[in-house]
């Protein structure tokens, strides 16, 4: 995915999509610039719809919420005098489970709750695999939810938690939710930062000045001036204040981390940092191991912009074959125009996609994509090639075949949709008509992530679950409606 707004794929239901992007800050004047500024950075997370809670000592707590772009909604003075205050959280989304595709304005995060000690908002990252057992639960125990978001469960068991204040009945509920949870929520002086014991969804801890900051990803530290301290550990709990700093425990029982290898691969911007390595890096790796994996004689390295344009740098280097813009991108085009329909769809990518015409003319070309999921756009990328007269095209893919889908909070289409679920690569190959169609090993794909010896099938490093069908996490929810992974979860 390119990391531009307005979005990048105004076609991308043919692209995975991550869902949420979270941020906190403590200790800073005008908490609510800085959260629209990190929730800016963030916005390739989601670009559905947006909110943001301050406090401050006179009002108490503010909240605003609308759908759309952070740039259309978070910028103007009015909007950000009405949510004064040192501190604040936000979330951008495109929508978890709930209102799935189309959000609701009840869906929109941070959710608020006010207990006996004081409110507290909260904002999530990732999917809650057995939210659909515990809403039934709470229900019946008279929670009355406001929302369909998997979310909202968290608050409604911090509720029933009998713990003295709200970071411990932070810890109680959660200890209760099984899936991906990158948690950022507030009291009236603390913001809280919470990782699921495998930590499958990144947070990050930065500084700025005497105040704090926690995002998804380090790409929205830069953008407020903040350093970057440390990743938020997979299983950590940090509760920051202005007056006792960040204090740590752990409170899951300890797990191995299984952080999303997809992340590496397309959802993270390539200028944020990702365990200790530019995903930039890991991206450019990609693209060589897949040049070792699948190499083929062409004249010109192309790749798929943005998102494969590491992957595709990394090929012509490690294959000496030259690296070109063989298509360009339209940068104004957003998803206005667009209406979700199969014709459409097809227009869009022309739309967005122009192909380099006296470039490409007679050339053989290695087009370096990041993943195919319904195989419909980069069916329309090779017929746009072969039309400005290419004489071959060669799909390298930086990922492997995308064959099951993800239930850790991103968005992934059905199991009879997902291309690589219903044809072997071959058949793969003839279905987008292109002279040959290569994916990067999910060993090559660990190697380039900084596991020099691929993939440990016995005790993986990665979740990894949308190319193995090994589910870190049992996804007790979906298992009731009848999914079977391929390896039964634990
Ligand atoms: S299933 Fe795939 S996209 Fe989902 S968390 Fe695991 S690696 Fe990431």
């Amino acid at each position: 995915m390119s990391h531009d707004f307005p979005p990048a794929h105004p076609f991308d239901d043919d692209k995975l999509r991550e869902e949420c992007g979270v941020f906190g800050v403590v200790g800073v004047a005008d908490a609510s610039n800085f959260v629209a500024l990190g929730l800016h950075a963030l916005q390739h997370r989601g670009q559905e719809a947006g909110g943001i809670v301050t406090h401050d000592f006179e009002t108490g707590f503010n909240q605003q919420r609308r759908m759309g772009l952070v740039r259309d909604n978070f910028t103007s003075p009015n909007m950000m005098a009405s949510l004064p205050g040192p501190i604040g959280i936000g979330h951008v989304r495109y929508s978890t489970a709930g209102s799935k595709g189309q959000t609701a304005m009840r869906d929109v995060q941070p959710f608020f709750g006010e207990f006996s000690m004081g409110g507290a908002a909260i904002a999530h990252n990732g999917n809650i695999t057995n939210a659909d057992a515990l809403r039934r639960e709470l229900i019946e125990r008279g929670s009355i939810f406001q929302s369909s978001s998997d979310s909202e469960c968290i608050i409604h068991l911090m509720a029933r938690s009998m713990g003295q204040n709200i970071p411990d009945r932070m810890e109680e509920a959660l200890r209760k939710v099984e899936g991906a949870f990158s948690i950022v929520a507030m009291t009236r002086t603390k913001i809280i930062g919470c990782r699921d014991p495998l930590g499958v969804r990144p947070l990050v801890l930065g500084k700025i000045g005497d105040g704090w900051a926690l995002a998804s990803e380090t790409c929205a530290l830069d953008i407020i001036g903040a350093e970057f301290v440390r990743e938020i550990a997979p299983g950590e709990m940090v509760v920051i204040s202005e007056a006792n700093g960040v204090q740590s425990h752990f409170p899951f029982r300890p797990a191995k981390s299984r952080f999303c290898i997809f992340e590496n691969v397309y959802f993270s911007r390539p200028d944020s940092i990702l365990g200790g390595r530019s995903v930039y890096e890991t991206r450019e790796n990609i693209g060589r191991e897949l040049a070792k994996e699948a190499p083929v004689d062409a004249d010109l390295v192309c790749p798929v912009p943005d998102s494969g344009t590491p992957a595709a740098i990394g090929y012509s280097l490690e294959s000496g074959i030259p690296y070109a813009m063989g298509i360009i991108r339209n940068q104004y085009m957003g998803r206005t125009f667009i209406e979700p329909t199969e014709s459409i769809r097809n227009m869009g990518v022309r739309l967005k996609l122009n192909v380099n015409r006296a470039l490409v003319k007679g050339k053989r070309i290695i087009l370096v994509d990041d993943s195919v999921v319904r195989g419909t756009t980069s069916r329309k990328i090779k017929e746009m090639i072969l039309d400005a007269g290419a004489a071959e095209v060669h799909f390298r893919i930086a990922s492997p075949p995308t064959a099951w889908p993800c239930f850790y909070g991103v968005d992934t289409p059905d199991r009879d949709k997902l291309l690589a679920a219903n044809m072997t690569a071959d058949q793969m190959r003839d279905h987008l008509g292109v002279d040959s169609l290569k994916f990067i090993s999910l060993d090559g794909l660990y190697r380039a992530s900084g596991e020099p010896n691929g993939r440990d099938t016995k005790s993986p490093a990665f979740c990894d679950a949308c190319f193995s069908g090994e589910y870190p996490v049992k996804p007790t929810d979906m298992i009731a409606k009848g999914f079977k992974p391929k390896v039964p979860a634990e």
